[in-house]
């Protein structure tokens, strides 16, 4: 299946895309939490979800983000895009959203997007004490007692306990890269990255 994706960057505020190449995108009311929508061939509403699912190629779906991880899901015929921080992630939102598409297709391939990297996504004991043993070798202990939190690790084992093996990697960090990438953290800033995928 042929799939198209697209990710903003500086000076674009994402919040303000509301079509690519005359192609209107739906974005979702992120909520941090773990609620899955699908959107079918004519919306209006914007959903309250982190996870978007369609079959539609009339319009492309995306997430808004500045350290979080977006996640694009390729599948037969379906596409999904992920919006998982810390809390979604602890939540499961992306393996809910693999799980999801299971119930009528299957999702193939997953493309971790620009987030924080786990050279500079620091959180607390608050944090750590969480998540679950299984999420174990996501965290390095710093000196100062805080942890290195690898958000993409932390996906790529919902996105295997899934299913979904084939797992590709944006290798771009919106601390480290900045120049390019909204950071929340580094800024705190309003504007965000926006994240889409669309079938084609
Ligand atoms: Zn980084």
């Amino acid at each position: 299946m042929k799939y198209e994706i697209f990710i903003s960057q500086k000076p674009y505020d994402g919040r303000e895309i509301e079509e690519i190449k005359g192609i209107p995108v739906i974005k979702p009311i992120q909520i941090h939490e773990n609620n899955v929508a699908f959107v079918g061939r004519s919306i209006n509403r914007r959903p309250k979800a982190d996870a978007l699912i369609t079959d539609s190629k009339n319009f492309w779906i995306g997430v808004l983000t500045a350290d979080c991880l977006p996640v694009f899901l390729i599948g037969e015929g379906v596409v999904g895009i992920v919006h998982a921080g810390w809390r979604g992630t602890l939540k499961g939102i992306t393996f809910n959203a693999v799980k999801y598409v299971s119930k009528f297709s299957s999702i193939k391939k997953a493309i971790l997007g620009v987030s924080i990297c786990g050279n500079c996504y620091e959180v607390g004991n608050d944090v750590f004490s969480l998540f679950p043993g299984e999420y174990s070798n996501c965290f390095r202990k710093t000196e100062s007692g805080k942890y290195l939190f690898d958000l993409k690790e932390a996906n790529r084992i919902q996105l295997r306990a899934a299913g979904v093996y084939e797992i590709e990697e944006i290798n771009k960090c919106t601390v480290c890269n900045n120049d390019l990438f909204y950071s929340y953290r580094k800024e705190k800033t309003d504007k965000r990255i926006l994240s889409a995928i669309r079938i084609i």
